[in-house]
């Protein structure tokens, strides 16, 4: 792109110069495209014979013998469309100028991790990008006077609409930042802790080719029915701490994965039920580990009900990390108006 307004054929001349428009304001710009995703994810192959045979599963109560580690951390992400554009096709060799253009996404995303450790928690690593999502292969870096969207490019899905093939290219590219700071995070963590005495909680599913040691994925929502009737009505009956035995299961990609009740007052069958995954590269024997520690350690970060409206589910520690990272999101209406003058240049 250039700074100064020269015709069309100019700017081609002048380095393949991308020519985008920006789409009008749209209040739904900035809120979550977890839906689409989630539907994605409604259907799944379960084996339930994991840890005790199906017809045996009973609430697995607290491991008395089980201690929490001496730290805890907590990785999250947050996303945000700050536009839609339009990307113009190239102009011709022959100059002419096209008519059709392919539809993008301008979005902001930001993961971090937090350090639960000797009573305090504090934030030991934060990572902001800004991409503009599109499947149009001559798309460049767009710059603007708040900041660079890198192109972000993504391949149309036959049968999936493409705002959903983009809102998902956003979100793999959300979880391996989440994954490239929790590992900063950890070697940050030598020389504060001992190695090996953490528990790594990423909020959200654990995807797959995420290798990371000691961790577990947290879903604080079910929008699917992953067990039949008589397994889920074993999480139904269970009580404050007391965990599923674990399953695996298979949607696109393969976990192992266990409900768990954290405490909170009488309510609805699933009130205050978790989902927790681990990868399904462990041997059964760590994971049965794993979920026992989750009992002793997750319920020890649910919220008060009177400080968060989703509590408990909402881990207090999520909740102050989620509200840091939207705010380095930066101000949403300052990054559309400096889109749509990058976009008139
Ligand atoms: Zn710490």
């Amino acid at each position: 792109m250039s700074s100064s307004q020269p015709s069309l054929p100019d700017l081609d001349v002048a380095g393949g110069g991308m020519q985008f428009n920006v789409d009008g304001w749209e209040p739904e710009y900035g809120q979550a495209l977890d839906m689409e995703l989630q539907l994605a994810e409604s259907r799944a192959d379960v084996d339930p014979d994991i840890e005790v045979p199906q017809d045996r599963w009973r609430p697995i109560a607290v491991d008395p013998a089980v201690t929490a580690p001496r730290v805890v951390l907590f990785v999250d992400g947050v996303r945000r469309v700050d536009a839609r554009v339009w990307i113009d096709e190239p102009i011709g060799a022959d100059g002419v100028v096209p008519t059709a253009a392919t539809a993008g996404v301008c979005a902001s995303y930001a993961a971090g991790v937090v350090c639960c450790c000797e009573g305090k928690a504090h934030v030991i690593a934060v990572e902001l990008c800004r991409g503009m999502f599109t499947i149009a292969p001559h798309a460049t870096d767009v710059h603007t006077r708040a900041g660079t969207y890198q192109a972000c490019f993504t391949v149309a899905k036959e049968g999936t609409p493409l705002p959903v093939t983009l809102s998902s290219a956003v979100q793999e590219r959300l979880a391996g930042v989440e994954l490239r700071t929790a590992n900063r995070a950890r070697s940050s963590l030598a020389g504060h802790v001992e190695v090996d005495d953490d528990l790594l909680v990423v909020d959200g599913p654990l995807r797959a080719g995420a290798h990371l040691d000691r961790a577990v994925g947290y879903i604080k929502s079910h929008h699917s029915e992953y067990l039949s009737r008589q397994l889920n009505s074993v999480v139904g009956s269970l009580g404050p701490r007391q965990r599923t035995p674990v399953f695996r299961m298979v949607t696109t990609w393969d976990r192992y994965s266990w409900y768990l009740r954290l405490p909170c007052a009488p309510a609805a069958p699933w009130a205050g039920v978790i989902r927790v995954e681990a990868s399904v590269d462990l041997v059964p024997e760590q994971v049965f580990a794993l979920a026992n520690l989750t009992q002793v350690v997750l319920p020890r970060y649910a919220s008060a009900e009177y400080k968060d409206a989703r509590a408990p589910q909402n881990l207090y520690p999520i909740g102050g990390l989620e509200k840091d990272l939207r705010h380095k999101l930066g101000d949403q209406q300052l990054l559309y108006r400096a889109l749509r003058q990058a976009a008139a240049m």
